[in-house]
């Protein structure tokens, strides 16, 4: 067992207080360290966001936690996720759910995360590279839709791409702090419910 791991895993429980025991259970099923570049590999369990290249940052374990949380995975759904990063976020949906989709803009962070997600054999996976913006049409609808950069709004093209009946998870607002925002779809209507403030890195349109 990953002692690291699981102090990650009981910190998120005890500290924020988030049960879901699924979710926890999964996280500790995968090496963070193995989606971290080796100098910061001392911090890849620790309780903040870690430097993954090109600006950008691999989620702080809580946040990651919690927005997987949100979504309510069964074990069959379809997922899109956009800004893949360094995968991990994907490699935790791809043990809840059927099938996941993930999009990021960077082309060296997306070959990155392909390559590292196929070696450690997550291989319910897709890696592309493009702008979340326009989601992944090709494979839609989606039974959830997870976005791990910062919005100012919701592109329309993503609650287009979203199933009647799924969930959209994304930090949305001006500026720095982004609220966490759960959108449902029903019908033509988009029930949307509002969590706590997280910081993060911004989603950048083309
Ligand atoms: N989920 C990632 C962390 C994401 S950080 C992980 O588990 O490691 C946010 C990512 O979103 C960054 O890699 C950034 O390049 C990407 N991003 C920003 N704007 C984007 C866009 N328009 N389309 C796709 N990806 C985007």
């Amino acid at each position: 067992m990953n002692r690291k791991g699981e102090m990650m895993v009981g910190e998120i429980r005890e500290k924020y207080g988030l049960k879901s025991p699924q979710v926890l259970a999964a996280m500790l099923r995968i090496p963070r360290e193995e989606f971290i570049a080796d100098k910061f590999r001392k911090i890849a369990y620790s309780d903040g966001p870690v430097p993954i290249g090109h600006g950008q940052t691999i989620s702080q374990p809580y946040t990651v936690a919690f927005m997987t949380d949100l979504l309510g995975l069964k074990g069959d759904e379809k997922v899109l996720e956009v800004g893949t990063g360094s995968g991990y976020q994907a490699a935790l949906l791809s043990l809840l759910a059927g099938k996941v989709f993930t999009v990021e803009r960077i082309d060296a962070l997306s070959r990155e995360a392909r390559k590292r997600l196929r070696r450690l054999g997550y291989k319910n996976v897709e890696v592309k590279t493009g702008s979340g913006e326009y989601g992944w049409n090709q494979e839609a609808p989606y039974d959830a839709i997870l976005v791990t950069a910062g919005l100012e709004w919701v592109p329309e093209e993503l609650f287009r791409q979203l199933k009647d009946g799924g969930v959209l998870v994304a930090p949305v607002g001006r500026g720095m702090d982004k609220v966490m925002i759960k959108y449902s779809k029903r019908g033509k209507k988009i029930i949307k419910k509002q969590y706590g403030i997280f910081h993060f890195v911004p989603f950048v349109e083309e």
